[in-house]
């Protein structure tokens, strides 16, 4: 694991070299003098933020300054992420470690997992007042969610990406990055549960969508954004009414993998064939990312049955965006046995069903649990 101070970085000021790198990396350098002597009283009170890196478009390079969206993920590591953003070094005591350097949609149950308790172990210590994860934004949903339910912590976990990567004009990621260790290092982030920011918002882990996929304003919650980071100060204007960190039941300590869980997306003319395949292969719950109110084709309701009579875990959940799917509408769900997703998408209920299934396998207590995270 790659580990980097920001100290080092300091040790730049003022030189060529390092106004050089951050301009390249797309952000603003500050002056020299504008920026604070490591060492000073002022540098020890503030607060010590680690950035866990994971790779992703906040990380990707491309060829010319034009490619917003032709580029490699994945490939600046994590000093020089953090010495294109000397601003940070204002705000908190940032040091850096590389967990993985991938794109976000080639993470694994296991690679969650691991960097799951790498946040708890981090958040364990007296010296760590906040954790920053930089990660792509294809399923940065996910992993938001998961530390959300799984790290028993109050401080703040921050989950940042960038829509386009460092080398591009306009390059999102050095504000996006200031903003998760303002966010990070705020006391008033305390308790809120993991956090996202991208855009200026600062979302719910657990709430966020990435809606688009070509613009900087791609990630949005139908239960609206938890506040604004402006100019280095964090404005909060609600909190997350579920569970989470410290009031969620699931710890990481306690978690050493994840049972796998399929997702089938609904649509006319389903293959029934899809749901054995993904209980032959180990599926011990199903999400049907149905249409409307999680609907299942009649042609499929039997399929499902079986299924869930041969001890697989049926989950209702929509391909629509907003909204929730309610219990025993479209479906009789309590004479099925089967569990309904509440507001969660797919991608975010194959991650609640995952962890809750390292607990109970009951589906009164896996529905409980869908309403209350
Ligand atoms: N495919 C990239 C990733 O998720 C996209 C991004 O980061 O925006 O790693």
């Amino acid at each position: 694991m790659f580990s980097c101070r920001i100290g080092a970085v300091l040790s730049l000021r003022g030189t060529t070299l390092a106004l050089a790198l951050a301009s390249a990396l797309g952000a603003t350098p500050l002056l020299a003098r504008e920026m604070p002597e490591a060492g000073t009283a002022a540098a020890v009170k503030k607060p010590n933020v680690v950035i866990l890196a994971t790779g992703g478009t906040i990380a990707g390079a491309g060829a010319d300054a034009a490619n917003s969206a032709t580029y490699t993920a994945a490939k600046v590591p994590v000093d020089k992420l953090i010495a294109a953003v000397p601003q940070m070094s204002t705000i908190a005591n940032v040091r850096g470690e590389q967990v993985f350097q991938i794109a976000s949609e080639s993470f694994t149950d296991a690679q969650l997992v691991q960097l799951a308790k790498r946040v708890s172990q981090l958040l364990k210590q007296d010296d760590v007042d906040g954790v920053v994860v930089t990660h792509g934004t294809d399923t940065l949903e996910e992993t938001s969610f998961f530390l959300d339910l799984v790290v028993k912590s109050d401080k703040p976990i921050v989950v940042v990406g960038s829509m386009r990567p460092s080398t591009a004009i306009s390059a999102d990621g050095a504000l996006n990055l200031l903003d998760a260790v303002t966010v990070a290092a705020s006391k008033e982030s305390v308790g809120k549960g993991v956090t996202v920011t991208m855009n200026d918002y600062i979302q719910s882990g657990r709430d966020v969508n990435k809606r688009t996929n070509v613009v900087p304003s791609a990630f949005y919650s139908q239960w609206g954004p938890l506040g604004m980071v402006v100019e280095g100060k964090t404005y909060f204007f609600r909190s997350l009414a579920k569970r989470h960190n410290m009031t969620s039941e699931f710890d990481i300590d306690q978690i050493d993998s994840l049972p796998l869980v399929g997702i089938v997306y609904g649509s006319g003319n389903m293959i029934p064939g899809v749901y054995d395949a993904e209980v032959q292969a180990g599926a011990k719950a199903i999400v049907n990312g149905g249409t409307g109110n999680g609907s299942v084709p009649g042609y499929l309701v039997e399929k499902l049955k079986d299924i869930r009579a041969k001890g697989t875990i049926v989950i209702r959940s929509s391909r629509v965006p907003d909204g929730f799917v309610l219990r025993n509408a479209e479906q009789p769900d309590d004479t099925y046995d089967w569990v309904v997703a509440h507001d969660l998408n797919p991608a975010k209920a194959k991650i609640l069903a995952a962890v809750a299934l390292t607990k109970t396998s009951d589906t009164k207590d896996l529905q409980r649990i869908f309403w209350e995270y």
